[in-house]
């Protein structure tokens, strides 16, 4: 018997594993002042975050240039996602987006009545813009957008999606997850607020789980038309979903730039180390702007999934158009040498 074997109870076996690598978390977890703020948060406890949920949306609104009102509070960016998904598939129609993205308000959407349109990549894995464009329908009532994207880790040019809203949002809603966004500089992030502050139906959802390690802790946020946010108010508790201790450790964090670069630096040289080793056994590995690589393998996913399981390396797979992938997480520096290691092993 495999002691690592997932198969029978994964989430019994998951403490046990030596690399876990397979839900993009943040490996170095929340910082110091986030710990700190959890645990003054559980003095007032008792009371509700009014002035908490204040705070926070207005630090969010200086750095993105829009108004507080054009904020909602989520616990995790996934509520925001299934609110949209809700919404947008009430009474059929159609949301537009790519193949090989992340797929959580795809499948709610569907399950909810919508129908998935689903246009490929460009060669380089990277939303087709212009084929996306081209393949609006007057039933089409939302695109998808993941920027960067998950599992590619690409990113498109800022420029091509800044003209692409500016095109397509004043007729149908467009929907940019960004959730990875944070592991750009600020400087070289693009800068989408400003679309919604000029007014454009743009919806943009980002979660505090990737750069502050808030995934268990569960913060998010949605930056929209205050109408927007209100009609998706009708499907999410919005921001009293969150409890004071997750926003006061976010206010926190979000002012800590100090652990934000550490952990993009971090990040960037462990993913660089990676990219390398994959590169030298001959692997093509897709240039990735975010905590996860993805790249194609030369066998079947369950047996590429169960030997590196076996091994305790927690990792995900895809097929898409009969060619297996691997996605990694970037985990630590130690775990990618025990993820590299146990590569090598598996392909020999
Ligand atoms: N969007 C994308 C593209 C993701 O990859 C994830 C999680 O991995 C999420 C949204 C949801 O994250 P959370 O609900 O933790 O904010």
């Amino acid at each position: 018997t495999n002691e690592f074997a997932f198969a029978d109870d994964p989430f019994a076996n998951m403490p046990k594993l030596r690399a876990r690598l397979f839900a993009n978390e943040n490996p170095l977890g929340i910082s110091k002042n986030a710990k700190e703020a959890l645990i003054k948060a559980t003095e007032i406890g008792n009371r509700y975050a009014w002035m908490e949920f204040a705070e926070l949306k207005k630090l969010i609104a200086t750095d993105d240039g829009v108004k507080a009102e054009q904020i909602m509070m989520s616990p995790g960016s996934s509520d925001v996602l299934m609110a949209a998904a809700d919404y947008f598939a009430k009474g059929g129609g159609t949301i537009l987006t790519s193949v090989m993205t992340y797929d959580d308000l795809l499948q709610r959407a569907e399950k909810f009545g919508a129908k998935i349109k689903a246009i490929p990549m460009t060669k380089d894995f990277k939303f087709d813009l212009p084929a996306i464009k081209a393949a609006i329908t007057p039933d089409v009532k939302m695109v998808y957008i993941v920027n960067p994207n998950n599992p590619t880790g690409t990113i498109v040019p800022t420029a091509e999606l800044e003209a692409f809203c500016r095109e397509v949002a004043p007729k149908v809603p467009v929907f940019i997850d960004e959730a990875y966004i944070d592991f750009f500089e600020p400087a070289d992030r693009p800068k989408f607020g400003k679309l919604v502050s000029e007014g454009l139906n743009v919806i943009l959802a980002r979660t505090f789980s990737k750069i502050h390690g808030f995934a268990g802790l569960r913060l998010g946020y949605a930056i929209a038309q205050p109408n927007m946010l209100k009609t998706l108010r009708d499907y999410t508790n919005g921001d009293f979903a969150v409890s004071i201790t997750t926003l006061m450790a976010g206010i926190a964090s979000y002012q800590d730039k100090e652990w934000q670069n550490h952990c993009r630096a971090e990040n960037a040289k462990a993913r660089a180390y990676t990219t390398k080793a994959l590169t030298d056994l001959g692997y093509e590995v897709i240039p990735s702007s975010t905590n996860f690589i993805l790249f194609p393998i030369r066998m079947k996913t369950a047996a590429f999934s169960n030997q590196m399981f076996g091994q305790g390396i927690g990792i995900q797979t895809r097929d898409f158009g009969g060619q297996p992938f691997c996605r990694v997480s970037v985990g630590t520096m130690d775990e990618m040498a025990i993820f590299v290691e146990g590569f090598k092993k598996v392909v020999g």
